[in-house]
């Protein structure tokens, strides 16, 4: 997002050259740079030690098993805790170990992804009102129901990591 008005006192920014930055937003009355903002996600695929993934389904998305646990970064939390706490929250279970898998920027609705494969052992999911419901499906066989394979979908670099991680990548 792009400020053209302070969000602390509602005066109209002028455009300030702030150092190697260039112009930037800049409110005379609070003495403050505005920079241009955008929201954080976690993303996390969770795998068990069977090689199976957790898919989603959503039904006000699609009536399909489509997407990994996410959610918003909120402030005083790193994206670890975010990816860790969202997996409890949406599925009830507990990741045993965490990895990175980079950060995508997701166009559309300008959020920084923040990528992460969760392994846990398998159990039953302890499903959130979010969640309609959740389903563990063979590494190899979840693109047939994810979202597609397409710029801006962050599930897919996330997957082929996780791929080479366990050894499946062809
Ligand atoms: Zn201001």
């Amino acid at each position: 997002m792009h400020y053209i008005y302070c969000p602390q006192c509602g005066k109209r920014l002028i455009n300030k050259i702030a150092g190697d930055d260039g112009f930037v937003p800049f409110c005379e009355r609070c003495n403050k740079y505005w920079f241009d903002s955008f929201s954080s996600c976690s993303i996390v695929l969770v795998a068990n030690q069977y090689n199976e993934i957790a898919l989603l389904r959503q039904l006000y998305m699609s009536d399909k098993f489509t997407s990994f646990v996410s959610g918003y970064i909120t402030p005083g939390e790193n994206a670890e805790e975010t990816a860790v706490r969202e997996v409890k929250e949406e599925l009830g279970i507990d990741i045993d170990r965490i990895e990175y898998a980079g950060t995508y920027w997701f166009d559309s609705k300008e959020i920084l992804m923040h990528g992460f494969i969760g392994f846990t052992t398998k159990c039953d999911f302890k499903l959130s009102s979010e969640v309609d419901s959740a389903e563990w499906v063979p590494a190899l066989k979840a693109p047939e129901t994810m979202f597609p394979d397409r710029p801006g979908n962050t599930m897919y670099p996330i997957y082929r990591k996780y791929l080479k991680i366990v050894g499946l990548s062809k």
